[in-house]
């Protein structure tokens, strides 16, 4: 039995990780997904609650052939101690997806087995453009799977990243 473990901000999540993950519960029995920097919210680079995020990704992924766990993760202040930190809020898992050098490095250094994802058509999914969209009223829907949208609408998600951006000057997305 191969549990994997996969995290990501989700800040949201899009057809971009929907695709990895599809491709991970092909190659492993269980998976543990990880919503990363969970305290975070209301920020222009991480307007959703860590509570949204699970619901959107638990209706994303109904269809998911393997059992799936959707967890949040609060960040810690020390790289070093942050493996364990995941470990201990995490059902056990054998093998790690990523694609962020900094959660390979770490896991790695903790001697587990990492497999990198590869990247789907980066260019366009991506949180990052997604909210750019969402600030200057453009298409945004088609990158993301449709309970996201749903999910986004129900929380008036895009008037609330207006008003963070806004709020902190856009400074960054
Ligand atoms: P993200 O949502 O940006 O990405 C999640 C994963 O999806 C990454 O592996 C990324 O490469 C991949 N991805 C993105 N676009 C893709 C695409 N188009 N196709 C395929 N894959 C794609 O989240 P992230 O920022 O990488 O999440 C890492 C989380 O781990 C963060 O919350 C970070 O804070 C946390 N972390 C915390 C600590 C700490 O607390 N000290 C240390 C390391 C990592």
């Amino acid at each position: 039995m191969i549990r994997a473990f996969y995290i990501g901000r989700f800040q949201p999540y899009h057809f971009g990780h929907h695709a990895v993950i599809t491709r991970i519960a092909e190659e492993v029995d269980e998976l543990v997904i990880g919503i990363g920097s969970a305290q975070k919210s209301h920020e222009a680079t991480d307007p959703f609650t860590a509570g949204e995020r699970v619901l959107m990704i638990y209706n994303a992924l109904e269809n998911l052939p393997i059992r799936h766990y959707v967890l949040p993760i609060e960040d810690v202040r020390y790289n070093s101690i942050w493996v364990y930190h995941v470990i201990s809020r995490t059902p056990s898992f054998q093998v790690v997806y990523s694609n962020n050098p900094l959660v390979i490095q770490l896991f790695r250094e903790a001697d587990f087995c990492v497999k990198e994802s590869p990247l789907y058509a980066r260019e366009r999914y991506t949180g990052t453009e997604i909210r750019r969209r969402m600030i200057a009223g453009e298409k945004w829907e088609h990158l993301v799977p449709k309970p996201i949208v749903e999910a986004i609408r129900e929380s008036d998600g895009v008037t609330r990243l207006r008003n963070v951006s806004a709020s902190d000057g856009n400074s960054s997305l």
